[in-house]
C-alpha cells in the first residue's frame, strides 16, 4: 500500500494508552482483540474490564481478521464534506470468526458487489506514516 498525503481531519483514540497496542499493531498489519482470560470471551470495543464477566485480567489477542459482513450501506452523500471524495462507499459492520463486530468499511470492490453475510478479511490502509486504519475486503 502507498502512504499518500492524507487531507482529512483523522479520528483521534479516546483512551489512548488502553488502545495503544491495537493501533500499533495495525501498524505492523495485525488485527489484535481484547479477550478476557477468566472467561475467554472476545471482547470489542476495548475497555478496562471484560463485558461479560467484569474481569479487568484480558490481554490482546491476534486474529486472523476473517469474517462476515453483518450489515452495511452504501454511503453516496457522506453528513461530513471531508468524504465526498470517497463516494460512494461502503459502511459496514463486520462480525468477525471470533465472535465480535466491527464498524470499518468493505474495500477493494464495486459497492454494488457487497452483500450482507458476504466473506471479508481485514486490510489494513496506512493513511499516514503514524496511522493505519483497518478496513475489509472480499475473501480470498
Ligand atoms: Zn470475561
Amino acid at each position: 500500500m502507498t502512504v499518500t498525503e492524507y487531507a482529512k481531519p483523522l479520528p483521534a483514540p479516546l483512551h489512548r494508552e488502553l488502545t495503544k497496542p491495537f493501533w500499533e499493531a495495525a501498524q505492523r498489519h495485525e488485527l489484535i482483540i481484547p479477550r478476557c482470560k477468566r472467561c475467554g470471551e472476545f471482547f470489542w470495543y476495548p475497555r478496562e474490564l471484560c463485558p461479560h464477566c467484569l474481569s479487568f485480567d484480558w490481554e490482546w489477542q491476534r486474529v486472523q481478521g476473517k469474517g462476515r459482513v453483518y450489515t452495511f450501506t452504501i454511503v453516496r452523500q457522506p453528513q461530513y464534506p471531508a468524504f465526498n471524495a470517497d463516494v460512494p462507499y461502503v459502511f459496514a459492520i463486520i462480525q468477525l470468526n471470533e465472535g465480535i463486530r466491527m464498524v470499518s468499511n468493505v474495500v477493494g470492490c464495486p459497492v454494488e458487489e457487497v452483500k450482507v453475510d458476504m466473506p471479508v478479511e481485514v486490510t489494513f490502509d496506512d493513511v499516514t506514516p503514524e496511522c493505519t486504519l483497518f478496513k475489509f475486503k472480499p475473501a480470498s
